[in-house]
């Protein structure tokens, strides 16, 4: 059931010591909605999804999946819950095949029907993966190792795909490449998480965004909004 696939993050804090990176900030990803965070460096972004997904300590707030409150749910068991994570540089196992890569974001080790299944899809969506997927996953160009990470985290079957800066270190082609796949996932209805700080790609990839700075909300609309926005263009587009 997709009907209650909505996440819902209210008050979030975060404190690393003294220093209040995460201020209250709340926002909502309505079911099939792709929403985006922008923000400067050091805005607060990347701490939000951290706490978000459990792998930095909250100071306050609630996080709720549908109807289950994931709160207290630790960071290895929110992907049980739904929420598949693409974190910040990829982090693919060099060493492996891509293949095994893929099958290391399954739930089960042994290949089944909804395994071949699951990796059949991904290699729809991603036809260079099938290409090499007898290949080292360290052999890969960026753009190719930032595709098998969304592929991993696809294997999962999430309800959410969180992505921290899918953007980073790509050519604009390839840039292009990430975007049309966001495109494509958004289309068959997962609900997307995005942060970035290429704002062409978030505003080109989601329906509503949250600005941040400095640990809070500043500003919050859809994308087509905010992407005239004169301020939002002056500081994140430097137009
Ligand atoms: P970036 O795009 O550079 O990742 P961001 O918007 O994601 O920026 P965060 O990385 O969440 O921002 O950082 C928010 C604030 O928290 C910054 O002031 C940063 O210096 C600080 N910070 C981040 N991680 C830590 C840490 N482990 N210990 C102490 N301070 C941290």
């Amino acid at each position: 059931s997709t009907a209650a696939a909505c996440l819902s993050v209210r008050e979030l804090s975060v404190h690393y010591g003294g220093v209040q990176a995460v201020s209250s900030v709340g926002f909502t990803v309505e079911p099939g909605q792709s929403v985006g965070i922008i923000g400067a460096n050091g805005a607060g972004k990347t701490s939000t999804l951290k706490a978000l997904m459990g792998l930095v300590p909250r100071s306050g707030g609630s996080i709720r999946l549908g109807d289950k409150d994931l709160t207290r749910v630790r960071a290895r068991d929110m992907v049980r819950h739904g929420i598949g994570y693409v974190p910040e540089g990829r982090h693919v196992f060099p060493g492996l095949p891509v293949e095994k890569n893929l099958l290391l974001g399954a739930y089960s080790r042994a290949w089944d029907k909804d395994t071949h299944r699951q990796l059949d899809e991904i290699y729809t969506l991603f036809p260079v993966l099938r290409d090499m997927r007898g290949r080292l996953a360290g052999a890969l160009s960026g753009g190719q190792q930032q595709m098998l990470a969304i592929g991993r985290a696809l294997m999962t079957r999430p309800r959410l795909l969180v992505l921290d800066e899918p953007s980073m270190g790509l050519s604009p082609k390839l840039v292009g490449t990430i975007l049309d796949v966001l495109l494509r996932l958004r289309e068959e209805g997962l609900s997307l998480l995005l942060v970035e700080q290429n704002a062409k790609l978030t505003f080109g990839a989601t329906s509503h965004c949250v600005v941040m700075e400095n640990g809070r909300v500043a500003m919050r609309g859809t994308s087509a909004q905010l992407s005239h926005d004169p301020r939002v263009r002056e500081v994140y587009l430097g137009l």
